[in-house]
This record gives structure tokens, C-alpha cells and sequence, in this order.
């Protein structure tokens, strides 16, 4: 079956036709202006590709309860222009077909339970690292909601003594994830872009305290099975070894399951799906929208 998939972020619209397999057919990106200039181009692309349905990971805050009048509405964003705005209702209305809507992190956690790095996997979490920080759970195969969602990029840390910048540069909070690891906050703290800092440089050792730190924090409160770790920053991939080994240093053997003390290595990952487990995730929920 042919759907549509798109991936709705802060800075830009990434739209994409695949099907249930995750096969991805085409796709096209657009910048994210106000809903008036974005979302036309968006509807126009989707029209006319013979999708049977649309499947949305989009930046949040969102309303997901579905039985909610605002479902699937974008609410509290600091993206003014897109605050309260129905995207959900916006088109199912204008392609007619269903729509499914999740968090970005929570299609890309999909994505990567079912055709990356979690394969057949009923619990993981996904963590993406790039311009903010944010984390979605599959749980006992269902994609975990709550109250509202989780926001795990606003847990908070504790400092690093290294750190010249021990609060972070979240507006919101003292010391949070996204705040004390984004790639802007690698950027304002030392001064050079994340992508030119020498591998040996202090920078990472900093990265990695707070990317254990968050793996420890998920390990002990959501049990997952497999923690793929994704976005832009993860393209240094010798972050791996240091959080792995550092994760272990601060759990100090009190999760004693194998899968922890033996197979960290299997255990905290990159994404088996590259840059695409967004797309693929949210094929995966245009076809649950038309099994629903
Ligand atoms: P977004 O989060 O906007 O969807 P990305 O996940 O690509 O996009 O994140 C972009 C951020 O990731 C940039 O702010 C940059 O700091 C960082 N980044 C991108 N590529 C690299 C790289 N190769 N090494 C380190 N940091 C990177
Ligand atoms: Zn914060």
C-alpha cells in the first residue's frame, strides 16, 4: 500500500511516500514558516500520490489523547505561529484519508523497533541528540504517552565539574539535558562547532558524562531493552564507547541483568535506520491510522 509520511519539525517539513515495509518511494523537504506558508505545499505534495493514509511524527508539545477535542493539535509550542494549531485535523480534512499523529522521537522509536536497530524488540527507547534533545518509548509495544508525553530532554542532570557552562542554556531550566548537551549548547560552551572539535578534545568527555548519565536514568526508570541513541551529535561515533562504559560506571552493578553488565555494547546503539527512522516510524503510523 502506498502512504504518506511526514516529519514535522521546528526548522523544517520533510514529506515522504513509502509503504508499510518501510520502503521509502520519494521525498521532499520544505523550510517550516507559519501553517499559512507551510501548509499548502505540504497538502498539494501529499495530493494526487494515491496515498491510503498519512502517518505524522511531528515536534511538540502535542495533544494525543484521541478522545480529546484538540487530537493531534500542536499546543504550547514556543514556535508561536504554530501554537494550538490542528495539524492532525488540518489533513485529514484536506487529503480525506487517516491520519495518524505521534511525537517525532516517539515514530522514530517505532521506526527502529520494527525495521532498525530494535528489531522485533517490545520495549526500547530512542533518543535523538541534534538541534534539542528529546526521547520517545515504545513500552510493551505501545508507544508511551501520558498525561501529556514524556519530554525526557528536559530531565535533569547533574554537573560535570569540567563543565565551563554547568547550567546549560535551557530557557526553561537549571542543568537540563537538552540544555547541557544539544549540539548549540557543545557550540556555545567551547566556542567551536560541534562538527570541527577534535576527537581528544574535553568537549567529549563532557557529552558523554551527560549522555551516561541520561542512559543510566532510562535504564532504571523505563527498563528498555535497547537504547538507540540518534541525531546529529551521534555522528561521533566515538561517543559510543565512553557513554557505554561510563553508563556502567554509574548503574556500579545494581542493574545485574546480562543484557547491562555483559552487552552494553548491543544495549546502548546507533540507529539501524540511519537519518531515516523518523520517515520510516511514521510510515509505520499511517498504516496503524488505516488499520484503526
Ligand atoms: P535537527 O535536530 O535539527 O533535526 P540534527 O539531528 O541533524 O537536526 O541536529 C543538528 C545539530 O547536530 C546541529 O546543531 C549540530 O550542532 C549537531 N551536529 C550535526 N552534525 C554533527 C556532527 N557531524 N558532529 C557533531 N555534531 C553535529
Ligand atoms: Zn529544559
Amino acid at each position: 500500500m502506498r502512504l504518506g509520511a511526514l516529519e514535522a519539525g521546528g526548522t523544517k517539513m520533510v514529506c515522504a511516500v513509502g509503504d508499510e515495509r518501510g520502503n521509502l518511494f520519494e521525498r521532499a523537504s520544505f523550510p517550516t514558516l507559519t501553517p499559512e506558508e507551510t501548509m499548502p505545499g505540504l497538502i498539494d505534495y501529499f495530493r494526487g500520490k494515491g496515498i491510503e493514509a498519512l502517518g505524522i511524527g511531528s515536534f511538540g508539545p502535542l495533544s494525543l489523547d484521541p478522545n480529546a477535542p484538540d487530537y493531534g493539535a500542536i499546543t504550547t509550542t514556543p514556535k508561536l505561529a504554530w501554537r494550538d494549531y490542528p495539524l492532525r485535523r488540518a489533513f485529514a480534512e484536506a487529503l480525506g484519508v487517516p491520519v495518524g499523529i505521534d511525537t517525532d522521537v516517539n515514530a522514530a522509536a517505532l521506526g527502529e523497533a520494527v525495521y532498525g536497530a530494535g528489531q522485533g524488540l517490545d520495549s526500547l527507547v530512542y533518543y535523538t541528540i541534534g538541534t534539542g534533545v528529546g526521547g520517545g518509548a515504545l513500552v510493551d509495544g505501545k508507544l508511551l504517552h501520558g498525561l501529556v508525553h514524556p519530554e525526557m530532554g528536559h530531565m535533569l542532570l547533574r554537573p560535570d565539574p569540567r563543565d565551563p557552562a554547568p547550567h546549560g542554556f535551557c530557557p526553561y531550566h537549571d542543568g537540563c539535558l537538552e540544555g547541557l548537551a544539544n549540539g548549540p549548547a557543545i557550540e556555545k560552551r567551547w566556542g567551536i562547532s560541534a562538527k570541527e572539535l577534535p576527537e581528544d578534545h574535553v568537549a567529549w568527555d563532557v557529552e558523554a558524562e551527560y549522555l551516561a548519565q541520561m542512559c543510566a536514568n532510562t535504564i532504571v526508570i523505563l527498563s528498555p531493552k535497547r537504547i538507540v541513541l540518534g541525531g546529529g551529535v551521534m555522528h561521533q561515533l566515538h561517543l559510543f564507547p565512553k557513554i557505554r562504559r561510563r553508563t556502567l560506571e554509574l548503574l556500579n552493578g545494581y542493574v545485574a541483568h546480562p543484557s547491562v553488565l555483559e552487552r552494553i555494547d548491543e544495549m546502548i546503539v546507533p540507529p539501524g535506520l540511519g537519518d531515516n527512522a523518523g520517515a520510516v516510524g511514521s510510515l509505520l503510523l499511517a498504516a496503524r491510522a488505516l488499520e484503526a
